[in-house]
């Protein structure tokens, strides 16, 4: 059973009145109460899955939107929001009894329920479309959907499991984004918790307990601060109301999943809000919060100069507290508040007393834009894409070749979105197509893309891809590829190792007697053979001390005969070439472990490798394989005059003798030559002496090297 809060107590009509009375006249509140009778009779012998009469619901919505100091037209539509779609009652029958205004609004919303639909995307698509719509022609509308969707999450508990699940998927994908468009964030707020509670019980029980946990820790310190706060405000003559903030389970977990950390990482931030009675107030309050605490440099916003782009108003900034604890504290009038809290919905409340409030502007404006699409375009899919830009702003949201929507962060890849798909696609994809053009790993996707990944059998997932792939379920995808790579990698590396080094000592591991292997590795502290191999391919112990003690028995000392390890190139992870000097087949090289990540090999006359022998580091004497494979990095400096289109004359040669550039560099030397720096990738120094050749016999160029360290 999902973990919610206490269920809510019927909602009576007496209790709506009285509520209503604090701002409609009686006039209006009879009239809402002619339109619960109506509703009470249509809905007579109806009941709800908890098994209380069906009435119960829809005064509990009309609760909601009083809260919210709604116009008691959208007060009664609430209340017959489920006459049409539930009941005998007709469209043309409703039109007998009540304005046509209240009408509208209820057809409005019963239009809004039970569409049919081919694909899932299609349903998510049109169900936008259809919200959108009803959005343009009268928000209240959407007003009374919204409450009608929060009351039923309330009372999800006598939902079965299933469909509670479904039920806050959908709130989670439709009626979230659209609430915080909206702006209402009073309803969102809730809508999120419940969403979470329902559609992931376990990991809202975790948070909702951690946070419990971690504010009761500091109980004493946010009492003290809020009481500073206080005190010095009023010294200083200023008449406001500090509150503390409670973080929400939903938004942390959202966070956490943005940072990809743990909830321990997340910077014990403790919020504060004031409320004041004018704009004026706010900066004075602000000054004086920064009087009594350091602010933290580059944390103050004004949102009031320059207002969010849905309307939001407040003044930002976060102070360095006693302990050290940072303080979030927000700054902003009741009217800003109301404005916060309840968006577009304000916009009935302060009508009339406060013209054009930015937020209700905010979505009124951008209700139109919406409008201008809707007209512009012809189908669901088509409208979805606008429109998803505008509710989900750090998302993309692009298309299969099969039309499925897959939605990615903002700044996500083709590695992101290959792994979305499934994880043997990720790990085996070579490029893709984005809308029909090849597209490298890397791209970054933009919305309404439909992307195709090319795969290939033989392709693995590359440490590089960590550079671009966003996503949680990309970078585990290639981190768990690569670490078991790197633990199979580890132990065939270690393997080569341990039989060249025996075969310096004249034996071979058949010749090894299993007894004494096996109390070698006990006194070693590994359980098998494979494990050692494996921290001796990781450079975390000796190849050469190991088939010692596997070769001779304690007392027996032997000085090791020489020969080097052979190198193929293409070992893989754990055998790197240093980039300082770029040794290519047929340079003298020589190998430096590095402890946890394998052996690097250096160029014999890099100034790096002589540093690492002096100072007798673990290195090992290596040579080229006869049968050597594979491309190798290098650098060449190349110094020619100032001629146009110098660097593209020795790019092409270079092109042209069969090697890739990966890297270019350019620094200006005096005003006649300019010095360059090609990072190439050549097969040995055969090929690398051809690029040279080819590079000298330029005429504009002056000299040519390579880069060695
Ligand atoms: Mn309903």
């Amino acid at each position: 059973m999902p973990v919610s809060p206490a269920p809510v107590a019927p909602m009576r009509i007496s209790d709506l009145c009285e509520a209503m009375e604090v701002y409609l006249n009686p006039a209006q509140i009879r009239e809402v109460y002619r339109s619960y009778l109506f509703a009470a009779e249509a809905h007579e012998g109806q009941t709800r899955l908890s098994g209380e009469a069906y009435i119960y619901h829809p005064v509990a919505v009309a609760a909601i939107l009083v809260q919210m100091r709604m116009d008691h037209h959208c007060v009664m539509a609430a209340i017959l929001h489920d006459v049409i779609e539930d009941t005998s009652i007709t469209k043309p029958k409703l039109k007998q009894a009540f304005t046509d205004e209240v009408v509208e609004m209820v057809d409005g919303v019963s239009k809004l329920t039970y569409l049919k639909f081919r694909s899932r995307a299609e349903a998510q698509a049109e169900n936008f479309r259809k919200m959108m719509l009803a959005m343009t022609q009268d928000v209240r509308i959407i007003l009374i959907k919204l409450a009608d969707r929060l009351h039923n999450m309330r009372t999800l508990e006598v939902m079965p499991p299933v469909k509670a699940r479904r039920i806050a998927r959908e709130t989670l994908d439709i009626y979230i984004p659209i609430a915080n468009r909206l702006g209402i964030n009073n309803i969102r707020h809730e809508l999120e918790e419940l969403a979470m509670a329902a559609h992931w019980p376990r990991r809202y029980q975790v948070m909702r307990e951690t946070l419990q946990q971690r504010r009761g820790n500091r109980r004493e310190w946010i009492d003290d601060i809020t009481r500073i706060l206080s005190e010095r405000l009023v010294k200083d003559g200023l008449s406001a109301e500090v509150r503390g903030r409670e973080k929400r389970a939903y938004s942390t977990y959202k966070k956490m999943q943005a940072k990809q950390c743990r909830f321990s990482d997340l910077a014990d931030v403790y919020a504060f809000r004031v409320i004041v009675d004018q704009v004026d107030t706010c900066y004075r309050v602000l000054g004086a919060v920064h009087n009594l605490y350091r602010p933290m440099p580059g944390k103050f916003k004004d949102y009031i100069a320059i207002p969010k782009a849905n309307g939001y108003q407040s003044l930002h900034t976060v102070l360095m507290g006693p302990q050290g604890l940072p303080i979030e504290i927000q700054i902003r009038t009741q009217a800003m508040h109301v404005l916060a809290e309840q968006g577009i919905a304000a916009h009935w409340q302060y009508k009339g007393e406060r013209q054009g409030s930015a937020t209700a502007d905010a979505a009124a404006k951008w209700l139109r834009s919406l409008l201008e699409v809707q007209q512009n375009t012809g189908d669901s899919m088509e409208f979805l894409e606008h429109v998803k830009v505008d509710l989900y702003p750090d998302e993309v949201y692009v298309f299969t070749p099969r039309g499925q929507i897959v939605e990615l962060p903002r700044g996500a890849t083709v590695i992101d979105f290959a792994y979305a798909i499934h994880s043997n696609i990720g790990n085996h994809c070579v490029a893709a197509r984005i809308d029909q053009q090849l597209a490298p790993l890397r791209s970054q996707l933009r919305n309404g893309q439909t992307v195709e990944i090319i795969t290939k059998q033989t392709a693995t997932p590359k440490p590089g891809w960590l550079n671009f792939a966003m996503t949680g379920k990309a970078r585990t995808g290639i981190r768990a590829y690569l670490k078991q790579l790197e633990t199979t990698e580890a132990a065939a590396l270690g393997q080569r190792l341990l039989e060249h080094e025996l075969g310096c000592l004249g034996t071979q591991p058949e010749q090894i007697e299993p007894g004494r292997q096996a109390a070698m590795l006990h006194e070693l502290g590994y359980t098998d053979l494979s494990e050692l191999q494996q921290h001796i391919g990781l450079g975390n112990r000796s190849a050469a001390l190991a088939a010692r003690l596997l070769a001779f028995p304690k007392d027996q000392t032997q000085v090791p005969v020489s020969a080097p390890l052979s190198i193929q190139g293409g070992e893989g992870m754990l055998i790197h070439f240093a980039r300082c000097c770029g040794p290519v087949p047929g340079d003298p090289i020589i190998a430096i472990f590095s402890r946890g990540r394998g052996m690097l090999v250096h160029h014999q006359h890099c100034p790096n490798s002589g540093d690492f022998r002096r100072r007798g580091k673990d290195w090992l004497e290596v040579q080229w394989d006869d049968q050597v494979s594979g491309e190798f990095h290098t650098t060449l400096r190349v110094d020619a005059g100032n001629q146009r289109g110098m660097l593209a004359t020795v790019a092409a040669v270079i092109a042209d003798s069969g090697s890739n550039i990966e890297d270019v560099r350019s620094e200006e030397r005096d005003g006649l030559s300019s010095r360059l720096r090609f990072t190439l990738l050549v097969k040995d120094r055969k090929h690398l002496a051809d690029v040279l050749r080819r590079i000298r016999a330029l005429p504009q160029v002056l000299k040519v090297g390579r880069v060695i360290g």
